[in-house]
């Protein structure tokens, strides 16, 4: 009987422990469902692309070193030194990795942060969000979804309509000039 009673409240404290691992830390997935909750964008999902898997070697082989720190490394350029912080074109921006288009010229703002900012990309299906708890912060990195190359992050601090900031590393980008 002893026995019995020992297995059943072990099994009791295992339960609850693993209850209370699993739980989700509530302030953690705010900025995740918010975006869910303002998805402006016109695919909403539809339409998922083909997954491109390349090992490391190959992707070194097709990526300039800091396009590679970035996209496969989760590297950061330093604000103000990228290419498309303070560029105004008319056009798209795909990945530099695997030329999914991502982000239009015109959801694009001037954020102030040094880094090129877009309120929503072209189609939700295109973006991976990942919660990043890195270097003491929470964050919510912004990957494609396509080649999952590492993109920026997504806070909630930008201009309506989605209130959203996309914030992107420029060496993760190329930018494609609307035909005239
Ligand atoms: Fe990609």
């Amino acid at each position: 009987m002893i026995k019995i009673l020992i297995v059943f409240l072990a099994i009791l404290s295992i339960g609850s422990l693993w209850i209370y691992f699993n739980t989700p830390d509530s302030s953690t997935n705010l900025t995740i469902n918010n975006i869910v909750n303002s998805d402006t964008t016109k695919h909403k999902g539809k339409g998922m692309n083909e997954k491109i898997v390349k090992s490391d070697e190959e992707w070194k082989k097709e990526l300039s070193p800091e396009e590679y720190k970035i996209l496969r490394e989760k590297g950061t350029e330093r604000a103000f030194t990228g290419k498309y912080w303070d560029h105004h074109e008319i056009g798209l921006y795909i990945c530099a990795a695997c030329g999914s288009e991502l982000f239009e010229s015109d959801t694009k703002f001037d954020s102030g942060c040094g880094w090129p900012s877009y309120f929503e990309p072209i189609d939700s299906s295109r973006i991976i969000y990942k919660e990043d708890k890195s270097y003491g912060m929470v964050r919510t990195e912004v990957m494609c979804a396509k080649c999952d190359g590492h993109l920026g992050h997504v806070f909630d601090d930008g201009p309506p309509p989605t209130g959203l900031r996309y914030c992107i590393n420029s060496g993760s980008l190329k930018f494609v000039p609307k035909e005239k």
